[in-house]
């Protein structure tokens, strides 16, 4: 008797596992996106969720949870229930937050599962309306000899613009006065409207603020120059091996059942291949990482060498968030 209940149960259990993953989704699939609404992280995740929402014929829809560079939606996915139902988007900050912050209530490669990294999108370095530099070369110029006029736009410690501000000044062995926003979508508005004046940026939100003309763009945190901005001169032209290029991941909360990683692995490099996906990438200058970097393991070994890069960085900079 003993034996045959026990026989019913792993056949229950078994039918179970196998239902939660065929099944899967049932109910919409919420990304979390650690930064404010309507900026470049933001605008990937919400054009990505359209396209995994097609491949698992299901709703996927975005949660902003902005604050302390990121940290705070992060902490908030890593801390979700691993059923599938919550995800986070988030970027190169996941790698410099566990240097940055002496209270990181999350650890990034054991509280999460990446599923795939999805796009390397390089950063430009844009000003205010009306900023006096014509160039980069009068740019760099200015900043050394007004940097207590001028401040610098960031998302947070540990965001992107954040590091990129601070390599640049560590290039102009200058400090500047640095001014926090919950994602640079809020940071650009401050900068349309005069209220900061210098900040890089990912070009999946300054594209259209460039080409319409409404911010001084001065050049490109790339190697080289961009296809998309063929005027702007990279950033290691005056500051030479100045380099950016902010990759971003979709991860699971740890305890995420297998089939179901799986299952989001197959669906996001699906969607990675949408033409709509694809062309809007181009469009703002998202570069699709390689399909070796859209699997798991692939993630993961990007996510574990970055945060072996940037760590000896920041320390050896003495920047930290408490
Ligand atoms: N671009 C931002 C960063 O500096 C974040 C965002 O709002 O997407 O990390």
């Amino acid at each position: 008797m003993l034996k045959n209940s026990w026989r019913t149960f792993a056949a229950v259990a078994s039918a179970l596992a196998i239902g939660t993953a065929t099944a899967y989704p049932d109910k919409p699939v919420t990304i979390i996106v650690p930064f404010a609404a309507g900026g470049p992280t933001d605008v990937v995740a919400r054009t990505l969720s359209q396209a995994l929402g097609t491949q698992l014929k299901g709703s996927v829809v975005v949660e902003n949870v902005g604050g302390a560079g990121g940290t705070i939606g992060a902490g908030k996915a890593a801390r979700a229930a691993g059923d599938g139902y919550t995800l986070l988007f988030h970027h190169i900050g996941m790698s410099t937050a566990p240097a940055l912050y002496r209270r990181l209530d999350f650890k990034p490669t054991e509280d999460l599962i990446p599923i795939g990294a999805v796009v390397d999108v390089p950063m430009t370095l844009i000003a205010k309306p009306g900023l006096q530099p014509a160039n980069l070369k009068e740019l760099v110029s200015y900043l050394k000899a007004n940097k207590d006029k001028v401040n610098l736009a960031n998302a947070g410690i540990g965001s992107a613009s954040h590091l990129c501000g601070l390599l640049l000044q560590s290039a102009l062995k200058t400090d500047m006065t640095t001014v926090p926003f919950q994602g640079t979508g809020p940071a650009m508005t401050a900068l349309l409207g005069g209220q900061v004046d210098v900040m890089c940026d990912q070009t999946t939100n300054t594209t259209g603020q460039i080409k319409g003309g409404r911010v001084k763009a001065y050049a490109v945190t790339s190697k080289g120059k961009l296809a998309n901005f063929p005027d702007l001169p990279p950033l290691a032209s005056e500051l030479p091996g100045f380099e950016v290029g902010v990759w971003h991941i979709l991860y699971a909360p740890k305890g995420t059942p297998a089939a179901i990683v799986s299952r989001l692995e197959a669906a996001l490099q699906a969607a990675i291949k949408d033409a709509a996906f694809a062309s809007k990438m181009k469009e703002l200058g998202a570069e699709i990482m390689p399909a070796e970097r859209q699997t798991s393991a692939g993630a993961r070994a990007l996510l574990t060498s970055e945060i072996a890069k940037w760590g000896p960085i920041i320390q050896a900079a003495k920047v930290y968030a408490d």
